[in-house]
């Protein structure tokens, strides 16, 4: 079979690999989308707890194409999602009820072969159906969606709640329809891309700002003036340390802060800890996604999500470099699928 093979950081190549064979629980699954994300850039550069040779790919859909003897819960044919994460079940972590921090997590397209293949092995207990009306591409973005799920499960807004959000991408834009969902009252979305401002405000109703990168005095001023009142929720989903220093200038007292974007390990950000005090504001992160897979499939399946509007570019597998690049850069991409 085909596959993206990396070798080490930075050294990948599209080769051939032995198709593996599935044992005892495990499904060969024919992947026929496979969601990029910027994770996969984190990994590009050997960061993450990534392990090489590695397939990367964490986001994928696909067919069943052949099972092993024990496998009951799919059949050859069956459209399927796949969810990427192995917890041990045997560390501090998983006994204590706290998987998502597995000591030792398998996670396929990070430190175990994943989706940027012609196929990949799922054991059936993580693979999950799609509805008819569901297409690949939209399957492959159950990951992400499943990591929103965790995201509002973090967040617990109430009804009624004002909140900010800065960034726009894939995942931003499922959180965003999910907050909405949750009964937030004033969605202020905030981008660089007015291409993915309009979907902010087409897919979550949401209000959107442009976001200046040069000039950030210039967002400040037009929030200040159109919320005077600040937001009780404010999200950074950039992952950008000069967005999340300035979340606490948006927040009325009382207010979440939340870590949902993927910062840099090393980057460091100033916060006046006086403040956080006095206005009693709350720092959450959310990290990644376990045990929300079922919710998120069954948002995916029933339509509440819109996913399909998110896949904006789709390439082969020798697409990878120029996906990679678009990625790095960001700018008006908003989910990009490789299609093995
Ligand atoms: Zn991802
Ligand atoms: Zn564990």
């Amino acid at each position: 079979m085909k596959a993206l093979v990396y070798d080490g950081p930075g050294a990948c190549a599209v080769r051939e690999v032995a198709t593996p064979t599935p044992r005892g629980t495990e499904a060969l699954v024919r992947v026929r989308a496979c969601g990029v994300c910027k994770t996969d850039v984190h990994i590009h550069h050997g960061r993450f707890f990534a392990a090489f040779p590695l397939i990367p790919g964490h986001e994928f859909a696909g067919e069943v194409a052949a099972v092993g003897e024990a496998v009951t819960r799919v059949q050859v044919g069956d459209r399927v999602a796949a969810d990427n994460q192995y917890p041990c079940g045997r560390c501090d972590a998983c006994r204590g009820g706290t998987p998502l921090f597995c000591a030792h997590m398998t996670a396929q397209g990070v430190n175990a072969p994943g989706g940027f293949a012609e196929y990949t092995l799922v054991d059936e207990a993580r693979l999950y159906p799609l509805a008819d009306t569901v297409s690949f591409d939209e399957g492959a973005l159950i990951e992400p969606a499943a990591c929103a799920v965790h995201g509002i499960d973090v967040i617990a807004p109430r009804a009624g709640d004002d909140a900010l959000q800065f960034g726009a991408g894939g995942t931003g834009l499922i959180l965003a329809q999910l907050l909405r969902g949750a009964g937030v009252a004033t969605l202020a979305v905030a981008d660089l891309s007015p291409r993915k401002l309009a979907l902010a405000g087409q897919l979550a109703g949401a209000e959107t700002v442009m976001v200046r990168r040069d000039a950030p005095e210039a967002h400040d001023l037009a929030l200040h003036n159109r919320y005077p009142g600040g937001f009780a929720i404010v999200i950074d989903a950039t992952g950008v340390p000069a967005v999340i220093e300035r979340l606490p200038r948006y927040a009325h007292p009382g207010a979440k802060l939340v870590m949902y974007g993927v910062a840099p390990e090393e980057a460091r950000i100033a916060i006046s800890p006086y403040d956080i005090f006095r206005r009693e504001l709350t720092l959450l992160g959310s990290f990644s996604q376990l045990g929300t897979f079922p919710r998120a499939v069954k948002l995916v399946n029933s339509g509440v999500l819109q996913l399909k509007e998110l896949v904006t570019h789709t390439f082969p597998l020798e697409g990878w470099a120029d996906a990679l690049a678009r990625i790095s850069r960001g700018s008006d991409e908003v989910k990009m699928v490789m299609r093995p």
